[in-house]
């Protein structure tokens, strides 16, 4: 039966340490949340950023806009928080209206604000190996990964999902620790492979929004799994990956919730604080 790698511990840990580093700032980093318009996923990802934030004594503002706002008018206010010296991180909350282009805005954040880690320079950096912002999620991954004690080092790596945010910037992640890593997609679903891949994972990482996905018995004996995914089924949440069979056959398993999303807003508070002490942040 597999060991449970669960995030809130870990998550205890790195706030410690933050803690620590907030504490030593002359004035306290600065995170600038922008949200249009009402979504009930958004505000409640935004409550838990506000708590993470209050509790490590990182000022948490949040910019509250219609959900009419034009793109013009959005462009004008990252622009302002850009040159906004007060400002140590910017995040831009999802979904936006229909009327402005996330990439588009998200490319105007200055990189050294980017506390997503999803500028141009910043995953730039991230092939080089040299990044300061690493984006959250495939952060909290790497995070859960070193918990486990696992050598990445020639490892079987199967990540599913290749997404922006999550799955391409954690593939250059496992690359940097020599990781053989296969990025599996709805390409190689539709191609009929992907539980054979799946199989040869001696760690699975699964990040594509859909429950059951992966079978437990597809799992390989004494595979370490990170279930990104968070799917609400019924009254229940639940990831991509079928729990009770996989438990079986894991070493490590993650669950959901409790595994990588607790370290993922602790990741964008880290962020912040990375970016206050970038030069030019306003950090000690
Ligand atoms: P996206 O929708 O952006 O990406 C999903 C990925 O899965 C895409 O690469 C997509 O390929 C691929 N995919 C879709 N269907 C299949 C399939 N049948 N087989 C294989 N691959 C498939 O989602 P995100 O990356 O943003 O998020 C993924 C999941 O992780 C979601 O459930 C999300 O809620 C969760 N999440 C959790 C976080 C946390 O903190 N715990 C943080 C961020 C996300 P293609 O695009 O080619 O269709």
């Amino acid at each position: 039966m597999a060991k449970l790698l669960e995030g809130k511990p870990l998550a205890e840990k790195i706030k410690e340490v933050l803690k620590a580093k907030v504490a030593a700032f002359k004035n306290a980093p600065v995170l600038a949340s922008i949200q249009v318009g009402e979504n009930a996923g958004a505000a409640a990802y935004v409550r838990s950023q506000q708590k993470a934030a209050e509790n490590l004594g990182i000022v948490y503002q949040l910019h509250q806009l219609g959900a009419d706002t034009p793109e013009s008018q959005l462009v004008d206010f990252i622009l302002k928080c850009n040159q906004d010296p007060g400002v140590n991180g910017i995040i831009i909350q999802m979904p936006l209206p229909a009327q402005i282009d996330y990439k588009k805005m998200s490319r105007l954040i200055t990189p050294r604000k980017d506390v997503e880690g999803m500028h141009p320079q910043n995953i730039g950096k991230l092939v080089f190996g040299n990044a300061a912002l690493v984006p959250c999620t495939a952060g909290a991954v790497m995070e859960l990964l070193t918990a486990s004690g696992v050598d990445l080092y020639g490892k079987e790596v199967v990540v599913v999902g290749h997404s922006e945010i999550v799955g391409k910037p954690l593939s250059l992640l496992l690359l940097e620790k020599f990781a053989t890593v296969t990025v599996c997609h709805i390409g190689t679903s539709k191609a009929g492979k992907l539980q054979d891949h799946v199989s040869k994972a001696e760690v699975l990482v699964v990040a594509v929004g859909k429950a059951a996905l992966i079978k437990g018995e597809w799992i390989k004996e004494g595979a370490i799994v990170i279930d990104v995914g968070i799917n609400r089924v019924g009254e229940r949440i639940v990831g991509d990956v079928e729990f009770e069979g996989a438990e079986k056959k894991a070493s490590y398993i993650t669950p959901v919730p409790g595994g990588v999303g607790p370290l993922t807003v602790t990741l964008l508070m880290r962020n912040v604080v990375e970016a206050a002490l970038l030069p030019h942040g306003d950090g000690s």
